[in-house]
């Protein structure tokens, strides 16, 4: 999503360098890298890229009984100042694949922030409200702890992990891709009946095919540093960010708290600031020291200069070749939205890929990947855009204008709604996809939207609903009798009423968020998207649904 200008610490050779990462509360797990095979294979799928994309990619696939091999060009996760916030839906999806509760104890969660301009604050915002959902709005938490635990998960799902198994030539066919993978123990030849390309920002497999990959570079330059802080913090477990603070006059800057007491700060700093310079730390820790004061005790953990970008391919699916994650579209990082909303793609892609691998779709279903994911990735642009132009403004008129709206915001509601320091992710929903059917419902999810959460009650214990829609179709109908059971459709009745066994809708928080009736109906997606709602359950309007849901219709 964003390009690093070079190693995070210049002065320091590799050796060195990993001998101070490894100071770091987190230890860089290295993963041995396997032999060669004797000769050419074949594979019916493959993940090139084990980051966070293609890691829970794998993972959703061989959760559903696809057999997955991936291969990646290094031997460890990443390192350094990437993702820390990772968002509601994102956690949501992580829930259903086994890791949700590790990486919310492991997170900071968070929900408020709080915008500063000049030493004032202009407003202060809550990304979630109301209560009732299992999951907050975000956590903070550093790339490398959920890429690790995607790694076992992987591991114990059976993923074919091939680390520093490279990539060198990729040729796509009718039925598939030719790939010559390069390994230290001598290359050799992989036949991919299907190829998932989630190789990143720089992806071989897309410059291989010559895709273009539009859009827009910002002109400005962002110091990250993660600092570890040693003695007692004043700021509280929220997202800052200041316009033209005192301590960086004219720049901005945003703090986050990640795990481990370290503290990620992004320091604006132009387009004319030179990166060799600026990463140095005795450039880096003056202005650290400016912000938290002289007297705060703190270590550099990780530096980096980075430019951003916005842009993405025309098509994310070629043939047996599939693009997801930073391979596919980048975007700023005002708002975290590169890595949710790759997450989101692994979620979108993988029970239709299952699909098709085992005969429940026809292969077109593959098409609904492009029309919904490039809609999100349009979203997330947009958004990401409209942030970094806020944010570093271009000329006079649009400086001035950022500069009334941020005085207005103190005073006046409306004009907080136009102040964008990053517009934070939100999930995609698929309103225009061909996938949705019928809508009989009012408010609430309407089709193509994540299932909404809420709590539940099973014989007396707290439990949610998301937690009831396991990667599966399902029926959720509000209240008994609903329909005679349909073939291969689990159904859940939301029972306004305690009974034995019932998911007790005890709030009527489920069936208000669906925006359903007493006794509608909602059929929901594997990836726990809502497909379609119905006054009541009508089993031939459900099964019409059913049909297009497939891609049958
Ligand atoms: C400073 C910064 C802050 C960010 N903050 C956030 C945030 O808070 N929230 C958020 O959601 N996102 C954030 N992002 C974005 C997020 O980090 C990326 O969107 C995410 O890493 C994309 O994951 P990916 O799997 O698509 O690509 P990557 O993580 O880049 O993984 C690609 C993998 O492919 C492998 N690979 C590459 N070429 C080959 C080859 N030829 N053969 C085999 N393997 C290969 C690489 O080794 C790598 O493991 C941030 C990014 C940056 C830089």
């Amino acid at each position: 999503m964003g390009s690093g200008e070079g190693s995070a610490f210049p002065g320091l050779d590799a050796p060195r360098l990993r001998a101070f990462i490894c100071r770091m509360a987190f230890t860089a797990p290295r993963y041995a890298a396997p032999s060669p095979p004797p000769g050419p294979e074949r594979r019916g799928v493959v993940v090139v890229g084990g980051g966070l994309v293609g890691l829970t990619l794998a993972l959703d696939l061989a959760q559903r009984g696809v057999a997955v091999t991936l291969l990646d060009d290094d031997d460890t996760v990443s390192t350094g100042s990437r993702a820390i916030c990772f968002a509601k839906r994102t956690l949501e999806i992580y829930g259903r694949l086994g890791l949700g509760p590790r990486m919310l104890a492991k997170g900071v969660t968070w929900r408020k922030g709080r915008v500063f301009h000049g030493a004032h604050e202009a407003y202060a915002f809550d990304l979630l409200p109301e209560e009732g959902h299992e999951y907050p709005a975000f956590i903070n938490l550093q790339q490398y702890y959920a890429e690790a635990w995607l790694v076992e998960a992987c591991a114990a799902a059976g993923v074919d992990l091939r680390w520093r198994h490279k990539v060198s030539a990729v040729h796509p066919q009718a039925a598939g891709v030719e790939l010559a993978i390069t390994t230290q123990g001598g290359d050799y030849a992989l036949h991919a009946d299907w190829l998932l390309a989630c190789d990143g920002a720089r992806s071989f497999v897309r410059e291989s095919l010559n895709l273009p990959f539009t859009g827009q570079v910002f002109r400005d330059r962002f110091l990250i540093a993660d600092v570890v802080i040693k003695g007692d913090v004043a700021f509280p477990t929220e997202r800052w960010f200041w316009f033209d603070p005192p301590f960086h006059p004219g720049q901005s800057v945003l703090l986050h708290k990640q795990p481990d007491n370290v503290w990620r700060i992004d320091f604006q700093l132009g387009w004319d600031a030179d990166p060799e310079v600026e990463r140095q730390p005795d450039r880096v820790i003056p202005r650290v020291q400016a912000m938290l004061g002289p007297d705060l005790p703190f270590d550099l953990e990780w530096v980096s200069v980075y430019t951003f970008r916005c842009r993405r391919l025309e098509k994310f699916r070629h043939g047996r070749v599939i693009f997801a994650g930073d391979s596919a579209h980048q975007v700023s990082p005002f708002g975290a939205r590169g890595g949710n909303g790759g997450v989101q793609d692994a979620d979108n892609l993988a029970w239709k890929l299952a699909a098709v691998l085992n005969g429940t779709a026809p292969e077109s279903l593959l098409d609904s990947y492009d029309a919904e994911r490039i809609a999100a990735a349009d979203e997330n642009i947009l958004h990401s855009t409209r942030s970094t132009d806020f944010i570093t403004p271009k000329g006079k008129a649009a400086q001035a204008y950022r500069d009334a709206v941020l005085d207005l915001a103190a005073q006046h509601p409306f004009a907080r709604s136009l102040v964008n320091s990053g517009r934070l992710s939100r999930p995609a929903i698929l309103a225009g996809s061909p996938l949705n059917g019928p809508d009989a419902g009012q408010g609430g999810a309407v089709p193509g939207s994540p299932l909404p959460d809420a709590p539940l009650r099973r014989d007396g214990q707290p439990d949610w609903l998301l937690r009831q829609a396991k990667g599966q179709e399902m029926l959720l109908v509000c209240a008994p009798p609903g329909p005679p059971p349909l073939p291969g459709l689990p159904t859940l009745f939301l029972s306004p009423e305690e009974a034995p066994h019932a998911a007790h809708d005890h709030a009527g928080l489920a069936r208000l968020r669906l925006g359903l009736p007493p006794g509608g109906a909602a059929l929901v997606r594997p990836d726990q998207h809502v497909a379609a709602r119905f006054a009541w359950p009508d089993p031939v309007a459900i099964q019409a649904a059913r049909a297009r849901l497939w891609g049958r219709a």
